[in-house]
């Protein structure tokens, strides 16, 4: 375990000067959660909050409100900015049940202001000992998505619970069971919310009976507004918080979490659950404008493609030459994110099983070769991957194409503290609901990650035991000069990568506020199929005018990726993606 006292350098110091003080006292009253979305309550109970929000101590930005003052109470009783988000993400899976919880895994992305570092807490899910290259094959086909990703070969040995831990015993002030506690409460009744009541009633189809239990009263799906009661969830929280997280890796949890894949078809077992141990990683890090970037590494494909992607087109200077919403500007950006992802899909896979040659990916050399490929009046009709081993020693490793998948939803969520430490985690379950299977009697939702590997094996991200699927996760943190400025993240599949590059690109390069860059339409151009989705108020001029180049839309508009940032500056400004109903929650000196 680290040791937890704060070296205190000049640095830090000026930033503390700035954030110190103590924390306002002031919490939202949970009953007026629903309204919070609206600001008056937040306005009412002396609270800076609302989908955007200033605080000079500390800030906390979740998809869900009771989540964000979970976590901003645990800042104003003196816990850092781990410990909120340890509680926030527990609150998260009980308040949003379908996107991420101890079923699932994801990536913490911290920097400690202290020490003056970013690091990954890794809690990727892996695949059992006994997951096979061709489990995902039925007479050599894919078996079709739906199918698959309800089956218990889809869901990988969760790891959360266990990111969890690891981060409260590096980099934690306060005990992991009071971090629990307010999860416990709100397991035992919360509202549920618009997303959480559209959800429900859209995958209905695929939860298990324990799930249906849970989100169906006499067989309708919980609406808007009605109470969602999880007392087996409740009491899972307390196992945890009483008897210690390994309870999910070796105890009962444990027990009868593998029973219930194996029910569902998969091979997990007790032994995979015992082996997990989240990792901690370094950072992929790369420069964007003067700025420092860094963001996930593989399994992740996130970090690397953001990089490229910002990088491509940084020699177009895009907001000197085109504006925001012009066909020329939407254009380049499809072609970046075309070649891209024609690496992604190429090169990127777990790095404990594949070569990634992630300084080729990367180097000013190999992107400006890159850069080439496309231009302001043509389309780049055969996005091809590139050869990024040629700017890297070490050899190429066997590759194939990323099969298409559906796009999920996780959800993002981002803290500061008042000595600076600032938390950028995107966590998951993958589609939502997961697999749709709940741990009967133990009210948690089991992910189907699995189905993140491609179904074909033999490529750089077919499925292997103990082996880590490709994510778009993409928790990110900017820096400048060595001081960190903006986290951003958001949930979307593969769209995560997209959604991450442009709200970047519409504060920095377009200068945009937080809410603004946010609320900016965004596009969503993988390499195949070439066509390219894109948020409603997208004009028509310029989507015609991206046309005559060649570029293809897709027939409807519709919303990608919910993304969730704060700016730390003079203190903090946190804004949440009102596609969602987020909230910021800001607090202040007294
Ligand atoms: N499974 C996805 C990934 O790791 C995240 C879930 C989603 O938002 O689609 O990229």
């Amino acid at each position: 375990m680290r040791d937890n006292d704060n070296q205190e350098d000049g640095r830090n110091l000026s930033r503390r000067r700035f954030l110190a003080g103590t924390a306002a006292t002031a919490a939202l009253p949970l009953a007026a959660q629903p309204a919070l979305g609206q600001g008056e309550v937040c306005e009412a109970a002396g609270v800076d909050c609302g989908a955007v929000a200033e605080g000079s101590n500390g800030m906390v930005v979740s998809v869900s409100p009771a989540a964000s003052e979970v976590g901003a109470q645990v800042l104003r009783d003196g816990g850092n900015a781990v410990d909120a988000a340890i509680a926030v993400q527990f609150a998260l899976n009980v308040t949003q049940p379908h996107s991420s919880g101890i079923g699932g895994g994801g990536f913490m992305l911290y920097y400690d202001a202290a020490e003056d570092s970013v690091e990954i807490v890794n809690s990727r899910e892996r695949a059992p000992a006994g997951a096979t290259p061709d489990m995902f094959l039925e007479d050599g086909d894919p078996i079709p998505f739906d199918e698959r990703h309800t089956h218990g070969n889809a869901v990988g040995v969760p790891g959360t619970a266990s990111g969890l831990r690891r981060a409260s015993a590096r980099y934690g002030s306060r005990p992991l069971d009071e971090l629990i506690d307010p999860a416990i409460d709100l397991a035992e009744g919360t509202e549920v919310d618009r997303v959480l009541a559209e959800e429900i009633e859209k995958n209905e189809w695929k939860l298990n009976d324990a799930a249906r239990e849970v989100f169906l009263r006499d067989g309708e799906a919980l609406a808007e507004g009605e109470t969602l009661e999880q007392p087996d969830l409740a009491d899972t929280l307390r196992l945890l918080r009483d008897r210690g997280i390994r309870e999910l890796y070796e105890g009962e949890i444990a027990e009868a979490l593998a029973e219930t894949v194996q029910d569902a078809g998969g091979s997990m077992t007790t032994e995979d659950l015992c082996r997990y141990k989240a990792t901690i990683n370094e950072p992929v890090q790369g420069c964007y404008r003067g700025a420092e970037v860094y963001s996930m590494p593989p399994p992740s494909s996130g970090g690397l493609t953001v990089i490229q992607i910002l990088n491509l087109l940084a020699g177009f200077d895009l907001g000197e030459t085109y504006d925001v919403r012009s066909g020329t500007k939407y254009h380049l950006l499809a072609e970046a994110m075309r070649l891209a992802y024609a690496d992604r899909g190429e090169y990127m896979g777990d790095p404990e099983f594949v070569d990634v040659p992630m300084e080729g990916l990367l180097d000013p050399a190999y992107v400006a070769e890159r850069r080439e490929l496309i231009g302001p009046d043509a389309l780049n009709g055969d996005p091809q991957p590139g050869d990024p081993w040629a700017y890297q020693s070490g050899d190429a490793a066997s590759m194939t194409q990323e099969t298409p998948r559906a796009l999920g939803h996780t959800t993002h969520f981002t803290v500061a503290d008042a000595e600076g430490n600032l938390i950028s985690y995107t966590t998951t379950i993958e589609q939502l609901f997961g697999s749709g299977i709940m741990v009967p009697e133990y009210g948690f939702m089991l992910n189907n990650e699995l189905t993140d590997f491609d179904a074909e094996p033999g490529g750089a991200n077919g499925v292997e035991p103990n082996k880590r699927p490709l994510s778009s996760m993409s928790p990110t943190i900017m820096a400048r000069d060595g001081e960190p400025f903006l986290t951003v993240g958001s949930p979307g599949g593969p769209t995560i990568i997209t959604s991450v590059a442009q709200t970047i690109l519409h504060h920095l390069e377009y200068g945009l506020s937080l809410a603004d860059a946010i609320d900016e339409p965004s596009i969503y151009a993988p390499e195949s199929p070439a066509i390219t989705l894109w948020e409603e108020s997208i004009p028509e001029a310029a989507r015609e005018e991206a046309a005559v180049l060649g570029n293809e839309w897709s027939d409807e508009s519709g919303p990608i990726g919910n993304v969730n940032m704060l700016r730390a500056d003079d203190g903090y400004e946190g804004a949440a993606d009102q596609t969602r109903d987020g909230l910021a929650v800001g607090l202040d000196e007294e």
